[in-house]
């Protein structure tokens, strides 16, 4: 193989792990080459059309999996420089202390991790600063200790919203502003990069004002000389040497050809669906059961959350532009009436009329699309899922993926929605009195796909980290315990999915592997602290 082939590290993958860990290392002047499946989302007008975008499926990958049964699974994900970081929502939480250790809920246990929540808080306080999440300390019942503000106040409420705040207050609820990672700079309009849009949670920003990992990841990494961004480039397999404890090659699909390069070190972050499944494809006669799957946990205990979009009609008009603002965390650990853990309530983006339409839910008697879209409060409901061995990733007779997934504690998330119907139920509005928010119902988020299994957005777990090499494939660092050479950085690691959005986690756990990997590679602080500061500062351009 040619030196020009030959990497210090090579990441694969630029989503909310592999494109973090990259920024990360940038700084450090190791030879780094990134690998990305996919292109740059085109900067078009289709970027903020639900049509193409929510019914059409125009950005999804047209790749298609399958169930356990067989059936086509057409997968809401997408392969591009930022992964699904393109598309998010951009809520970005921190687990609650407590999900770090065992907590029993309705449905089973939701096993501890191997660090704590300390471990993870400078990280944590790291990734929003790189983030900029916007939100405001002291707000959240349920709300870890943190080491530093957040670097930008809070999302402030549209007054439909408000109002809401108001009157969950007023029923003895503790709401909070939603951490955010959008750049809207609300005392500065005419400089702020985003323009406070609609069109934000599940779509790509026209603008590139969404706190995406490509915009402030993956842009800024390849500003450096040493850092290498192949696009398009599909890993199929890694190699082994001969002893089976080193990668020595990996084995990318470019161009219509083979090509294959290698590095001291390699990180696999392919979100945790493709993850397990390339090392599972990459199976020889040292890993039998698929690489670095001694313990036989690769592609086991998948999970993704239970979850919903509750849709409460009322008779008040919602006219609110950027809705995923307010948030609720009072049953996240249970109730007087429900003992167990319930999850977490927050908004997706404002439905549309076309949104709807691709969905086609039951619709309330007396309302259009149109009027349901213009009156609804558009409630996203997290609970959690526990991990369950028998829910996994395999690989199919022609190389597919195959989900295996059946549903549980699925008791916590009926009752969230109980929880939430009371609460509105109870709310008083000022024009229309109780019965404003009584017309309720629920539908899958997922529209114009109706497999619930296809919704893959929060993926996690397939590849545990853990003390025990028997009951983990990863090591506390996010190295595998079989392959000395071999990390993996993105949602793959979590042993339990708590119940709120993940990618903040993720994100904060790749700079705690960076951290570990430059020490690995002997780069010291000081080399790497000058370096840093010397890097070009990332330019947002407004469109
Ligand atoms: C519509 C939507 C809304 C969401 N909203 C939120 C939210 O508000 N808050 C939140 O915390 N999370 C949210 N999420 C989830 C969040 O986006 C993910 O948790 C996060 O992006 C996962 O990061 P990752 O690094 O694990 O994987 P990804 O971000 O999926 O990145 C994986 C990357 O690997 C590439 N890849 C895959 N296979 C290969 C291969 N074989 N070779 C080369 N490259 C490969 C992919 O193209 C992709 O770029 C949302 C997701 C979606 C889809
Ligand atoms: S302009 Fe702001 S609200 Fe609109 S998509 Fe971009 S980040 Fe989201």
């Amino acid at each position: 193989m040619s030196r020009d082939n030959q990497y210090d590290v090579i990441i694969i993958g630029t989503g909310a792990g592999g494109g973090t860990l990259a920024y990360h290392l940038a700084p450090s002047g190791k030879r780094i080459l990134i690998l990305e499946r996919g292109d740059y989302v085109a900067r078009e007008k289709d970027n903020w059309n639900p049509q193409a975008v929510n019914v059409d499926a125009r950005y999804n990958t047209k790749e298609i999996w399958r169930d356990i049964q067989g059936r086509d699974l057409h997968p809401h994900t997408n392969y591009y420089v930022g992964g699904n970081t393109k598309f998010y929502g951009a809520a970005l939480f921190r687990l609650r202390q407590q999900d770090f250790g065992e907590i029993r809920h309705h449905g089973g246990i939701s096993p501890a991790w191997p660090i704590s929540y300390n471990d993870l808080e400078p990280y944590y306080s790291q990734a929003e600063q790189l983030y900029q999440v916007h939100g405001n300390r002291g707000e959240d019942p349920t709300e870890p200790p943190a080491g530093k503000p957040y670097p930008w106040p809070a999302v402030s409420h549209e007054s439909r919203i408000q109002h809401l705040a108001d009157d969950f207050a007023t029923s003895g609820l503790t709401p909070f502003h939603t951490p955010l990672g959008i750049m809207l700079d609300e005392k500065n309009p005419r400089q702020s990069p985003c323009i406070r849009c609609n069109t934000c949670d599940g779509f790509p920003c026209l603008v590139q004002a969404k706190s995406d990992a490509q915009v402030l990841c993956v842009d800024p990494a390849v500003e450096h000389s040493n850092v290498t961004l192949l696009t398009n480039a599909l890993v199929k397999r890694l190699e082994t040497d001969a002893t089976g404890h080193e990668i020595s090659r990996v084995v990318v699909e470019r161009n219509g050809s083979l090509e294959t390069y290698s590095g001291d070190i390699v990180v696999v972050s392919c979100g945790a669906i493709n993850s397990a499944a390339l090392l599972l494809r990459s199976a020889n006669d040292k890993h039998p059961q698929g690489l670095a799957n001694s313990s036989d946990v690769v592609g086991r205990h998948y999970m993704g959350h239970t979850n919903s979009v509750l849709m409460a009609i009322s008779k008040c008009p919602n006219p609110t532009i950027f809705q995923k603002t307010l948030s609720v965390n009072d049953f996240y650990f249970g109730s007087r009436d429900f003992e167990y853990p319930m999850g977490h309530i927050s908004f997706v983006g404002k439905l549309d009329a076309i949104t709807l339409r691709a969905g086609a839910p039951a619709i309330a008697p007396g309302f259009t699309l149109e009027l349901m879209a213009q009156h609804s409060l558009d409630f996203w409901l997290t609970s959690e899922d526990l991990p369950d061995p028998d829910n996994r990733v395999t690989i199919g007779h022609n190389g597919e993926i195959v989900m295996a997934y059946t549903p549980n504690n699925l008791k916590a998330h009926d009752q969230l929605k109980a929880h939430l119907q009371k609460t509105m139920k109870q709310n008083t509005c000022s024009v229309h009195g109780h019965e404003c928010h009584q017309g309720l119902f629920s539908r899958n988020l997922y529209v114009g796909q109706r497999i619930p299994l296809a919704g893959v957005a929060h993926q996690n777990g397939t590849i545990r980290f853990g003390h025990d090499a028997k009951t983990s494939a990863l090591d506390v660092n996010c190295k595998t315990h079989d392959v000395d050479n071999l990390y993996v950085v993105d949602g793959s690691f979590f042993p339990s999915s708590a119940a709120v959005n993940p990618a903040l986690t993720i994100i904060a756990n790749a700079l705690r592997v960076g951290d570990h990997l430059l020490q690995r590679m002997g780069v010291t602080t000081a080399a790497y602290e000058a370096s840093k500061n010397a890097s070009p500062e990332v330019e947002i351009v407004i469109g």
